[in-house]
């Protein structure tokens, strides 16, 4: 039998079982490794028969519990290369903060020593204690020493990081085993085969999936800023399809994120609008697929409703294809196992 279960979708976590003829594959590990038990009881699923991971792209809601379960399970888990290493660079503790993060924590500090500033211009008396306070941090507020001050504090933390070669036990990155796959490359695992095609969106090397087990095509994209006609063609014939309909527009332009996390959301490598999932929907979809899912919703920027409303919508125009069912995949809870 062949079965799809997605234990997890958006931006906090992304996780699915992919089960077919004796195989049964992880795609993602974006939860904890406990979390993720949790969900595969509450779903039905055993942990202790999965066969492989399989990851998508580094980005932290991916890859959150990737190594303790693979490690916990003893499973090999399949990436890219470029992912792999992606991957190992997030762990080591020098680089465990995201750009955002990092960005974020240079403008607090710029922010903070501005404030400072103002303080000490209004009090010439407190100079002494400022010139302090600058030596302290060694550098200007919007120089590039915000940079090395930045990498400077990763560096102290990084100073108990193992060194010399990767070991169980020493290693955050120490995976039971590894298997590289090159995206446009099909592959199997066991009874199922993999297709990996190259997706846009700004990781080392991301790509969606279709899974083939027993006759059934499952396709599976998220995090991608636009469907290209690649993507288009490989979504060609899936009996089942997971696509991203990631925001509403008008949320996210009215929302709380910054302009430049705004922009880049809605950039060619950002991810899909619940209006970009409905005009592929709408015009380049072939309406093959008995189950429609959408998943990676933004939990600031869309609403189940106004996803599926808009799905709803332009499925609707096309009478060929009102006979696709339509899911929301969600953050907090398992979606109940599709069967074929
Ligand atoms: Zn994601
Ligand atoms: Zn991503």
């Amino acid at each position: 039998m062949v079965r799809f279960t997605v234990l997890a979708s958006g931006s906090r976590g992304n996780s699915t079982i992919v089960c077919g003829g004796q195989t049964r594959i992880l795609v993602d590990a974006g939860l904890s490794c406990r979390e993720l038990f949790r969900r595969m009881r509450l779903a039905g699923e055993d942990p202790g028969k999965l066969d492989a991971i399989i990851v998508t792209h580094e980005h932290q809601d991916h890859v959150n519990g990737l190594a303790v379960t693979a490690r916990k399970l003893g499973i090999p888990v399949y990436f890219t290369e470029a992912t792999h290493r992606a991957w190992m660079r997030w762990l080591s503790p020098r680089r465990r903060m995201t750009y955002a993060q990092w960005l974020e924590q240079c403008r607090q500090q710029n922010a903070a020593r501005r404030a400072e500033m103002q303080t000490i211009a209004d009090e010439p008396e407190a100079e002494a204690e400022d010139s302090l306070a600058d030596s302290e941090n060694g550098s200007q507020p919007d120089g590039p020493g915000a940079e090395l001050r930045a990498d400077g504090s990763a560096e102290t933390l990084s100073a108990g990081a193992p060194q010399g070669p990767r070991e169980k036990g020493k290693d955050p990155a120490w995976l039971p085993s590894i298997e590289y796959f090159h995206s446009g490359e099909p592959f199997a695992i066991g009874d199922i085969s993999v297709c990996p095609f190259t997706i846009s969106h700004d990781a080392a090397d991301p790509v969606g999936f279709v899974f083939a087990a027993e006759g059934v095509r499952m396709a599976l994209v998220t995090d991608l800023g636009y469907i290209s006609p690649n993507v288009k063609l490989q979504l060609k014939g899936a009996d089942l399809l997971l696509l991203e309909s990631n925001h509403d527009l008008d949320m996210l332009r009215d929302g709380p994120y910054p302009w430049a996390v705004k922009q880049r959301v809605l950039s060619r490598v950002g991810h899909l609008s619940n209006e970009a999932a409905a005009d592929f929907l709408e015009s380049a979809y072939d309406g093959n697929a008995t189950y429609i899912v959408l998943g990676h919703l933004s939990e600031n920027n869309n609403l189940p409703e106004l996803a599926r409303i808009s799905a709803e919508r332009a499925l609707s125009g096309r009478a060929s294809l009102l006979a696709n069912r339509l899911l929301l995949a969600l953050q907090h809870e398992p979606l109940a196992s599709i069967l074929f």
